[in-house]
C-alpha cells in the first residue's frame, strides 16, 4: 500500500497530559478510493476525551486531538466508494477501522478486535500514515465508508452526535440484557452516558430507577424518564432497594463504592460497568457471591448495532439533552465536567473552528 498524500485540518489538541487543549494545524490523508471525507460540524464531548487529552488511561501520544461522536456532511468520496454521496449526513464514533477479519470483526463486534482497537477515533493507528488517529475537534475527517455512519434524517444534528458514543455504549448492555417490561434497572450516575441510559431503558419499557450524587438533578432525572431518583449519598434510600434489581448499569467517571450497588441486585442480578475510571474499582467477594450476582463491562459497540441504535433513536424520536459550546471553550467544559455540571452533554460548534 503506497502512502496517501495528506492534506491539512484546523484542530484543538493537547500538547501534553498537563497543557490545556488550543487551536492546531493537523494532517489527515487525502482520501483513498474507499474513503469518505467528511466536514465535521458538531462533535460530543465524552468524559473518555478528557481522561484521553490527560492521559489517564496511559496510553495517550501527544499531539492529542480527542473527540469522538461526530456528525458532519460528506464532502467528497473516493472513486470506489459505495454507499455514500457528497452531501450525505453522516456520523463516525469511536471507530475509524478494525482487522476486519478476525471472528469478533466478522460477527461486527469491531470494537473486540483480536488486534485490540487499533482503530480507534483517537488513540488508535493511521493504518495508511502509521501515524497515531486524531479525533473529532477538527473541522475535518478522512474515513473508510465501512465505518460511516447514516444520521436519521429526523434528527437534531447537533442533539445526535452524542449518540455515536453515549448512546451506543448504553444502549448496547441494554440490549444484550434485554431489558424491557417486568424488569426494574438502575443507572448509575446522570452524565452523558446515563442520561442516554435512563432514556433507553424507559423506552425498552423497563422500570427505571436512577441513582445520583447530585440532589439537585432529582427533577431532571425524572422528566428524562426515571419512574424513581435515589440520592446515592443517603444510606436509607438505598437501603431500601436492597435486592431488588434485575440489572444495574454503572456510567460513573470515577472510583466509587460499586459494592453499594452489587448489593442492590436479586438473585442472578447483572451489573455492567461502562464508566472507566483511571484507578482500579475494588469488588468485595460476598457482594457477588451472596444472590450469585454478577458483573461485567460492556465497550461501546459494533459498526452494525450503532446503526442499529441510530435508526432506533430516529424511529422514537431520542436524542441528547445538550449544551452547545464554542470550540474555545473546551478546557471551561472539562472543568465543569468533572465537577459533574453538565447538562448532560457538551456539543461543540465546529463552525467555531473557521
Ligand atoms: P460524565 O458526563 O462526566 O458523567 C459522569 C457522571 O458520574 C457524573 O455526571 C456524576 O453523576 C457521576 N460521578 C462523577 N464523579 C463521581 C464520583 N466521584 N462518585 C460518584 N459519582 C460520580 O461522563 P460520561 O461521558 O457519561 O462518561 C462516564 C464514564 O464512562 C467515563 O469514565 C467514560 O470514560 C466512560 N465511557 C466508557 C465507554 C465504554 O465504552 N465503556 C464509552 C464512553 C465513556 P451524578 O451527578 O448523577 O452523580
Ligand atoms: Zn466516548
Ligand atoms: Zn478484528
Amino acid at each position: 500500500m503506497s502512502k496517501p498524500t495528506c492534506y491539512s485540518t484546523k484542530a484543538y489538541s493537547a500538547a501534553s497530559a498537563t497543557s490545556p487543549l488550543g487551536a492546531a494545524v493537523i494532517e489527515r490523508r487525502t482520501p483513498t478510493e474507499t474513503d469518505v471525507q467528511i466536514q465535521i460540524l458538531y462533535c460530543g464531548v465524552c468524559h473518555s476525551d478528557l481522561h484521553f487529552a490527560r492521559n489517564e488511561w496511559h496510553f495517550t501520544q501527544y499531539p492529542a486531538v480527542p473527540g469522538h461522536e461526530i456528525v458532519g456532511k460528506v464532502t467528497s468520496v473516493g472513486s470506489g466508494v459505495k454507499k455514500f454521496k457528497v452531501g450525505d449526513t453522516v456520523g463516525v464514533g469511536c471507530l475509524v477501522d478494525s482487522c476486519r477479519t478476525c471472528p469478533s470483526c466478522l460477527s461486527g463486534l469491531e470494537q473486540f478486535c483480536d488486534l485490540g482497537m487499533t482503530g480507534g477515533t483517537y488513540g488508535g493507528t493511521e493504518k495508511h500514515l502509521g501515524t497515531p488517529t486524531l479525533g473529532g475537534y477538527s473541522q475535518s475527517i478522512v474515513v473508510t465508508e465501512d465505518f460511516v455512519l447514516r444520521m436519521p434524517a429526523n434528527l437534531n444534528l447537533a442533539a445526535a452526535a452524542p449518540l455515536l458514543c453515549a448512546g451506543i455504549t448504553t444502549y448496547s448492555p441494554l440490549r444484550r440484557a434485554k431489558v424491557g417490561p417486568g424488569h426494574k434497572v438502575g443507572i448509575v450516575g446522570l452524565g452523558g452516558l446515563g442520561h442516554m441510559a435512563v432514556k433507553f431503558a424507559k423506552a425498552f419499557g423497563a422500570q427505571v430507577v436512577l441513582f445520583t450524587t447530585s440532589s439537585s438533578k432529582v427533577a431532571d432525572g425524572k422528566r428524562l424518564g426515571a419512574h424513581e431518583v435515589v440520592v446515592s449519598t443517603d444510606e436509607s434510600q438505598m437501603a431500601a432497594h436492597a435486592g431488588t434489581f434485575d440489572f444495574i448499569l454503572d456510567a460513573v467517571s470515577a472510583t466509587h463504592d460499586i459494592n453499594a450497588y452489587l448489593n442492590l441486585l436479586k438473585r442472578d442480578g447483572h451489573l455492567v460497568l461502562v464508566g472507566a475510571p483511571e484507578k482500579p474499582i475494588p469488588v468485595g467477594a460476598f457482594a457477588l457471591l451472596m444472590r450469585r450476582r454478577s458483573l461485567s463491562g460492556s465497550l461501546i459497540g459494533g459498526l452494525p448495532e450503532t446503526q442499529e441504535m441510530l435508526d432506533f433513536c430516529g424511529k422514537h424520536d431520542i436524542t441528547s439533552d445538550i449544551e452547545m459550546i464554542q470550540m474555545d471553550q473546551i478546557n471551561t467544559a472539562y472543568e465543569r465536567m468533572l465537577k459533574s455540571d453538565v447538562k448532560y452533554r457538551f456539543v461543540i460548534d465546529m463552525a467555531s473552528l473557521a
